[in-house]
């Protein structure tokens, strides 16, 4: 049979994770010939594999994510896939959104078939051929075969940054120790007593409660709980490597929750034997970790563990452009001549040492700008960064790596190549005030 996936395309975007199906399905909306590659069987990434997306609201009650990533919202509402944007009173989030990833993984499908892009899942970006500073074609490997195809402009979504790292740009990796936030294997739990947790285990942070689908009793939808009355057990030793360690719950439905809360340190995520390792550790680790909390923890007696998704990957390769997202960007809510968006989760960093989660809020309106340079990297002119391989120092990363952030990136950067491939310009040659007023059309935030 012969294949479509071949010949030319506008735009290829590498990784059909949580930006990278963003940018396919706006690289297509907006007249490019797209193509999608995902080395996985579905897409969303690890917005589907990890936990769910915060902020879409800054924490001074202003909307700052619109655009692609709320449509997907209102799809999942009509779906019963979420709870919508939560208001979480008195918390370090304005809101809270609790997602079905199940229902997410569906939706994004759809929505990436329906907007014409060419798919193909299961497949691996293995290579590309430069010619000066341009990608002129990719190779793609599959179980069955090798293909190639030609791009005008590539968007690398693949969260390590796997093709601009190929052409060989500079990028950063960790802090300057080279240390990198932990790795983390999510779980999903059914069968709580979610009376018997919040009653048992002890909160320093308010429970956000809601009705849930096919429930009229208030349940959370967000309980964050600190197991120190455990510290002295065998167990809590072999297990965690911090005080008052964190029991993260979210959960859109009535019994069950995912529950983040497993963590390996001093794992490269750009190293096949940590990595591979990591997979091994952090599975047993996840079972001894769910028969931990059935030995103590109230509400979990009559569990089951019903998930246990694929190793989480914090941050990893940070690719240089022409401009670096800081910390102090971050914090003073800073807002840019060329934003594509704005970011406003936290700084949400977990102790690359093993030691606790800390929050560092955002200043001004709770919201910076993402700028577009971020997402150039250097020495090559035809290739966008998206997702958590941006350019930003490790601790600005700990809040744009968020998932509302990804997806605006995913939004902009499809935009962008489609512009660049129309009118065949490089991507520092796409016009800021043309991408910004479509975007501003197209539903995106950028003040
Ligand atoms: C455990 C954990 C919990 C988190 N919790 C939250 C949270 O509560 N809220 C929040 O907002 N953020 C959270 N985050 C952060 C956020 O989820 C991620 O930073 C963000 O989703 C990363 O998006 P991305 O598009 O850069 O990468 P990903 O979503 O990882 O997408 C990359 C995609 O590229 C594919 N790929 C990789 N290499 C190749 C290749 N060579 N060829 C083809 N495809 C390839 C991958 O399979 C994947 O689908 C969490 C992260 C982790 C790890």
């Amino acid at each position: 049979m012969t294949s479509i996936y071949r010949g030319d395309y506008d735009v290829v975007v590498c990784g059909g994770g949580t930006a990278g199906t963003l940018a396919a399905i706006s690289a297509a909306r907006n007249g490019a010939k797209t193509l999608l590659v995902e080395k996985g069987s579905f897409l969303g990434g690890v917005s589907v594999t990890g936990f769910f997306p915060h902020s879409f609201y800054a924490n001074s009650g202003k909307k700052a994510v619109g655009g692609i990533p709320q449509e997907i919202i209102d799809e999942l509402t009509k779906l019963d896939g979420t709870l919508g944007h939560l208001r979480y009173e008195g918390g370090h989030l304005y809101t809270h959104t609790p997602v079905d990833n199940e229902i997410l993984k569906s939706v994004l499908i759809q929505m990436v078939v329906d907007a014409g892009v060419d798919l193909m899942l299961n497949s691996l970006i293995q290579d590309i051929s430069m010619q000066g500073s341009y990608i002129r074609s990719l190779v793609i490997r599959t179980k069955a075969k090798t293909f190639t195809v030609n791009a005008k402009t590539v968007i690398d979504a693949t969260g390590d940054g796997d093709v601009a790292h190929m052409t060989g740009a500079p990028f950063n990796q960790g802090r300057q120790d080279g240390k990198m936030q932990p790795v983390t294997l999510i779980m999903r739990i059914t069968n709580i007593d979610w009376d018997k947790l919040v009653n048992g285990v002890p909160t320093e942070t308010p429970i956000l409660w809601a009705e849930k689908p096919r429930s009229t009793a208030k349940t959370p939808a967000y309980f964050r709980g600190i197991l120190t009355q455990w510290e002295d057990t065998e167990e809590y030793n072999q297990l965690f490597t911090d005080k008052n360690h964190q029991l993260f719950c979210l959960s859109p439905w009535a019994t069950e929750a995912t529950v983040n809360t497993t963590r390996l340190i001093g794992v490269d995520g750009t190293d096949y034997d940590d990595v591979n390792t990591a997979e091994i550790k952090s599975r047993k680790q996840v079972l001894e970790t769910y028969r931990f909390l059935l030995k103590y923890v109230p509400g979990f007696a009559n569990s089951n563990l019903v998930a246990g998704h694929s190793l989480g990957v914090r941050e990893t390769r940070r690719f240089i452009g022409d401009y670096e997202l800081t910390e102090e960007d971050v914090l003073a809510g800073r807002k840019f001549e060329d934003n594509i968006g704005l970011g406003a989760y936290p700084i949400d960093m977990h102790d690359p040492n093993g030691g606790n989660v800390t929050f560092k809020q955002i200043g001004d309106d709770g919201s910076y700008g993402i700028p577009y340079r971020c997402l150039l990297p250097q020495g090559v002119e035809n290739l966008l960064i998206a997702g958590r391989c941006l350019s930003a120092t490790h601790k600005a990363l700990a809040s744009v790596r968020s998932i509302a952030a990804c997806m605006v990136m995913g939004q902009a950067t499809g935009l962008a190549a489609a512009m660049a491939s129309k009118d065949n310009k490089t991507m520092r040659e796409v016009d800021i005030k043309v991408l910004q007023a479509t975007l501003r059309e197209q539903g995106a935030i950028l003040e």
